[in-house]
């Protein structure tokens, strides 16, 4: 390998999980994330919270460029997002996204809603996608539901079906967007526990959640937005005890 390339190689290794650079996004006239900066570093865990409206799902949805920004630079794993289709590939292989509302196909089953993109987008044969996806069924902890439709599970089963789901795409990053917020609250802890496994395993995750327990349990950093803006960013036992400014104060007293 020549230099140059070595070089490069050894960059895009070093290169950060995902940054952000002064990340400006308006819907219409409302500007919804202003002068946003982060920087994920590989196998980081990053908390997003802040109150409903800030911009979290936003930013959330313009890193996995389900959404576009107007003004700064979004990079993914190197990879700068721009409409160049291979960049938009890329992301879309490399990034998992897990939704507050499951978003599961009805008509298919857990293990057809599970084999669907490694078999179109990734051309797996059937065969090798369906143990691969019965591997993460298990390791979600649901292999019996394989054959059942979405509607017959729980809200909870739902959930880790959309995690093993997203899984059975290898992603680099792990992307959830208050996974647990809808539901019951019996079913949260089955579905955090998922998450502190995933975390735990050495998974690069952005996570928008209020469930501060999970927060300090796995969390390397916790990043609170209010109205478009990241207002403070710190550990989670800096923020939680200590936070800085009246917003993240306010913020705590209402969710604690
Ligand atoms: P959060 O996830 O923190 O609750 P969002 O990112 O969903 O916040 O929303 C940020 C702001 O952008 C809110 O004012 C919301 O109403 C607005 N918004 C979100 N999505 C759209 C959209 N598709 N079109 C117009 N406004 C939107
Ligand atoms: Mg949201």
């Amino acid at each position: 390998m020549s230099e140059a390339a070595e070089l490069s190689r050894a960059a895009s290794i070093e290169a950060p999980a995902i940054v952000l650079d002064k990340v400006n996004k308006w819907y219409g006239t409302l500007h919804v994330l202003r002068d946003v900066s982060m920087t994920v570093a590989q196998k980081e865990r990053v908390v997003v919270c802040g109150p409903s409206g800030s911009g979290k799902s936003t930013m959330i949805r313009c890193i996995n460029r389900l959404e576009s920004h107007q003004e700064g630079r979004i990079l993914v794993d190197g990879t700068e997002l721009t409409d160049d289709l291979r960049a938009l590939d890329t992301i879309r292989r490399e990034v998992g996204m897990v939704f507050q509302s499951f978003n599961l196909f009805p008509h298919l089953t857990i293990l057809e809603n599970c084999t669907l993109a490694p078999i179109w987008v990734r051309k797996m044969p059937k065969n090798d996608a369906e143990e691969l996806a019965m591997n993460y069924l298990t390791r979600v902890k649901i292999p019996e539901q394989a054959k059942k439709y979405p509607g017959q599970l729980s809200g909870g089963q739902q959930q880790r079906v959309a995690i093993a789901r997203a899984l059975c795409m290898k992603p680099k990053i792990m992307l959830f967007d208050e996974p647990t917020s809808a539901l019951d609250p019996e079913m949260i802890k089955e579905v955090l526990d998922t998450m502190i496994e995933l975390a735990e395993s050495g998974m690069t995750m952005v996570c928008v959640t209020h469930e501060m327990g999970f927060a300090r349990r796995v969390a390397d950093r916790v990043v609170f937005m209010d109205r478009g803006e990241i207002v403070e960013s710190g550990t989670p036992v800096r923020m939680f005890e200590d936070p800085q400014t009246d917003r993240l104060k306010l913020f705590l007293s209402q969710i604690l």
